[in-house]
């Protein structure tokens, strides 16, 4: 991933650092006699993997919670959801991830959670993070009921009589999605040990967890000093009252704007000639204007969340309005997801020149389904990764895991074939080459995530973080991209894994 040097065969670290890159003899006769010389046998290195959007905070808990990810009925959601309850603390909410309403022919209602877990709150997200179901003792607890008027930026889902069915949507959730996660916030250091390890066997060396609370941001500070994040692990914040909310000033750093809904993703498409809008904005564009130069101002980098085309156009309108009054802050903002694009959209973005940070990984697990709303509309293209670098964008991979498969190697296959987990191939034609997907995950990943200077590529004075791959992700063919293993993981210079 040196533009300079794409290929070499021999690397030499010192002090968890590259000291040389370069041929076998031209780098054995610039080791000093202390060094250990480790013969790969002519296997792949490559930089390790870099993830700029990660729900490590949340992914890393997937192991207490109950997961529901293979639910293929109701039955399957309050199965688990009832075996969690018997390993949930007392005080702990029962939390459970990643259903599929699509795979379950509709959402689970308070009432089958209810005969689940009857006596506690219990709350299942659905896999896009953006809609959960609660039993009647969370609706409670998070002053859910009957007459709670639906909030801005967010719906209460209720039945013929105007009862609260249990699921909510986007903002909606703030509380109660809050509520179910702090008691088990105490145990972050215990579950991020072992959450760091098993992101570097996948190859992942350094991640921005994409949405941060204040609460979180003082359990990363723990972890950290108990020594438990094996990899690096930067911090984008949300404000304390819940992710999809207005951001506040309560932590400093990298800020996070939801710009859109996710699944509900804001967007505009033509039907029958006629432009109809759905899904949830949560600004305007004067308002995420303000937003961005408020950011700025103090010192801030802001990731913006837009998922559909009409949330995306509200991101770079702002954008380009803001920048007019300090273009310094063009190198402060990045368009994460970016799903719903069209060919207007791509070229304001490529003449903004800000990154985007893309998920491939979601056309392996879904096939690319997502937004119920993008309709027949031509002009608007999912997850247009070839036209996108085309037409000069800078384009970053990410996972958005738990949402999305955590596996780079997962993620770049599916940019390469544009093919899901069944087999189902989406817009041949956005396929990128893998040495783009994977400079995409490498080093284009590092320079969204602002890292670029210590990781991304194998180069003279950067981290040691690098990857031994069974066979090279450039040579084999596409097919066999996502069954390519990690043999090693080296962070700094350590190997992680094996241990
Ligand atoms: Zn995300």
């Amino acid at each position: 991933m040196d533009a300079s040097l794409p290929m070499a065969q021999a690397l030499a670290v010192k002090d968890g650092r590259i000291v040389e890159v370069g041929g076998t003899d031209e780098v054995l006769w610039l080791r000093e006699d202390d060094y250990e010389v480790i013969d790969l046998e002519g296997r792949t290195v490559v930089p390790g993997f870099v993830d700029p959007h990660n729900h490590f905070s949340i992914g890393a808990f997937e192991t207490l919670w109950a997961d529901c990810r293979g639910a293929r009925s109701v039955a399957d959601v309050q199965r688990a959801l009832a075996a969690a309850a018997r390993e949930t603390p007392a005080g702990a909410w029962v939390r459970g991830v990643g259903y599929d309403h699509h795979v379950l022919s509709g959402h689970p209602t308070r009432g089958d959670l209810d005969a689940a877990v009857p006596d506690r709150p219990a709350l299942v997200m659905h896999f896009s993070h953006h809609q959960c179901v609660g039993n009647s003792r969370a609706l409670v607890e998070a002053g859910v009921a009957r007459a709670t008027p639906d909030p801005p930026g967010g719906e209460i889902a209720r039945d013929k009589s105007g009862e609260p069915t249990g699921l909510l949507f986007e903002r909606a959730m703030s509380r109660a999605e809050t509520a179910s996660r702090e008691a088990w916030e105490a145990r972050f250091t215990e579950v991020a040990r072992a959450a760091s390890r098993r992101y570097a066997a996948l190859g992942i060396t350094a991640i921005q967890d994409a949405a941060v609370t204040p609460a979180m941001a003082r359990r990363y500070a723990d972890a950290r000093a108990a020594g438990a994040l094996a990899i690096e692990v930067g911090e984008v914040m949300v404000g304390a009252r819940g992710w999809f909310e207005r951001p506040d000033d309560a932590a400093p750093g990298r800020l996070k704007i939801f710009v859109d809904g996710g699944y509900r993703c804001a967007m505009r498409v033509l039907r029958d000639g006629a432009p109809r809008t759905s899904g949830f904005l949560f600004y305007t564009r004067e308002e995420l204007t303000a937003l961005l130069l408020a950011a700025w101002r103090a010192d801030r980098n802001v990731v913006c969340h837009a998922i559909g085309n009409l949330g995306i156009e509200t991101a770079v309108g702002a954008i380009e309005d803001a920048v007019r009054t300090m273009p310094e802050g063009r190198a402060r903002v990045r368009i994460d997801h970016a799903i719903f694009l069209t060919a207007e959209l791509i070229a304001r973005i490529a003449d903004l020149g800000v990154w985007v940070v893309a998920q491939p990984s979601f056309l392996w697990d879904r096939g690319g389904a997502a937004a119920p709303d993008r309709a027949t509309d031509e002009s608007i293209r999912v997850r247009p990764f070839a036209s996108a670098l085309r037409a000069g964008v800078k384009q970053a991979f990410s996972s958005d895991h738990p949402c999305g498969s955590n596996a780079p190697l997962v993620g770049i296959a599916a940019a390469v074939t544009r093919t899901s987990r069944e087999g189902r191939v989406t817009a041949p034609q956005e396929a990128l080459s893998a040495s783009a997907a994977l400079e995409a995950y490498t080093l284009g990943a590092a320079r969204a995530a602002g890292i670029d200077a210590v990781a991304g590529s194998l180069e003279s004075g950067k981290r040691a973080d690098l990857l031994v791959l069974s066979s090279n992700p450039l040579e084999c063919p596409a097919t066999q991209l996502a069954s390519i293993q990690v043999l090693e993981t080296w962070i700094k210079g350590v190997r992680l894994n094996p241990p």
